[in-house]
């Protein structure tokens, strides 16, 4: 047997696990306790909604993009009332409107949002909606897999209870490792709810129980080594950047394509710049699919999509996070889509790196 980096590690200890999980709760800048989960974002996304929901209860899902649908039907599959509030996917909710739904349901107990769609591009304000979620007393879960490094993010202060983040788009680390805080109140509507999993990989009472209450002495099952170790180094990297140098990065990114895309004629899905997500940008393209193949086919490097299923006839993404949150591959986007529509790139990657350098000078 030949030796191999990947393989043959050793088991990653708890106290290892635990230090990571630190690193996730120092990035957060939460003193609530931090689950890391061994999956994609989707499985504390779930474990969440299944743990706080139940048959009888009544939950407010706010809708502003496809990930709000899927929350919808895990909701409703526990037997929850859902209250869907849905916003256009080109704008972002206002806490008004919360609190409008919120008076009108008063038996809300349980509330769920996604900061930042990568899908829609659009991003949401947080601070404004957890005040008003936090005056009415239901739990605040967010979906902040697309904000979590690409701006601002305060879950303590916004009076999130639950806060679930994955490490693969802005953070520039693995998609098989995820991670959720969770409040003392969070904690005690877990413990309440009879239907919340137990002894189930989407358990998050397990992890309180065994792993968070045992003193963290004793993990659940084996660890990931490979993603655990890749969060390590990720969390690390942020660290040395600084996590406001990343966000800058990547605020500046989403300025240089609005602008780079103006320049070539194309506008923005998102209209409104400070309801744009500065994770990706997205563009309002006839026949978006067809160009988003050609831009591929002259560049398959870029970072570049076609929006999905409705979407892919009207609207192309730049996903410019993580390693692609830099004015090359901004510009390298931006050439790939001005040759898809028969355009001159010079003036685009002219205003991209304008727009970048003065974002970068705040
Ligand atoms: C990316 C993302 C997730 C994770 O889901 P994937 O299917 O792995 O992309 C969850 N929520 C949001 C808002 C995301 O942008």
């Amino acid at each position: 047997m030949s030796a191999h980096p990947l393989l043959d590690l050793p088991p990653l200890t708890a106290e290892r696990f635990a230090s990571i999980e630190k690193g996730v709760a120092r990035l957060l800048g939460t003193r609530q306790d931090v689950v890391i989960t061994q999956g994609e974002a989707l499985l504390p996304l779930e474990a969440c909604i299944r743990s706080g929901a139940r048959p009888g209860s009544t939950a407010l899902n706010v809708v502003t993009g496809p990930y709000g649908t899927t929350f919808g039907n895990w909701l409703r599959d526990c037997g929850a009332t859902v209250v869907d509030l849905e916003v256009p996917f080109d704008t972002a909710v206002t806490a008004g409107q919360v609190a409008d739904v919120l008076a009108a349901h008063p038996e809300t107990g349980f509330v769920s949002l996604v900061h930042a769609e990568a899908a829609t591009g659009n991003t949401n304000p947080v601070a404004a909606v957890g005040e008003v979620v936090r005056a009415h007393g239901a739990l605040f879960m967010l979906d902040a897999v697309a904000s979590v490094g690409a701006e601002p993010l305060l879950p303590d202060e916004w009076g999130v209870d639950l806060c679930v983040i994955g490490a693969q788009k802005a953070m520039g680390g693995p998609a098989g490792v995820s991670a959720v805080s969770v409040s003392d109140r969070a904690w005690e509507r877990f413990a309440a709810n009879p239907a919340a999993p137990r002894r189930s990989y989407l358990s998050l009472l397990d992890w309180k129980e065994r792993w968070i209450d045992g003193g963290r002495k004793a993990l659940l099952h084996a660890p990931a080594q490979l993603e655990m170790l890749a969060l390590e180094a990720c969390l690390d990297r942020l660290a040395e950047e600084g996590p406001d140098a990343v966000a800058a990065r990547h605020a500046a990114a989403a300025a240089a394509t609005r602008a780079g895309a103006a320049a070539l004629g194309v506008a923005p899905y998102v209209a409104v710049a400070a309801e744009a997500a500065p994770v990706a940008t997205t563009l309002r393209v006839p026949e978006a699919a067809l160009v988003a193949a050609k831009a591929l086919a002259a560049d398959p490097s870029v970072p570049l999509a076609a929006g999905g299923g409705a979407l892919a006839d009207s609207m192309l993404r730049v996903n410019h996070y993580g390693a692609a949150a830099a004015l090359p591959a901004v510009a390298s986007a931006l050439t790939a889509l001005a040759g898809a529509l028969s355009v001159p790139a010079a003036p685009a990657l002219a205003a991209a790196e304008s727009a970048w350098s003065a974002a970068l000078r705040g």
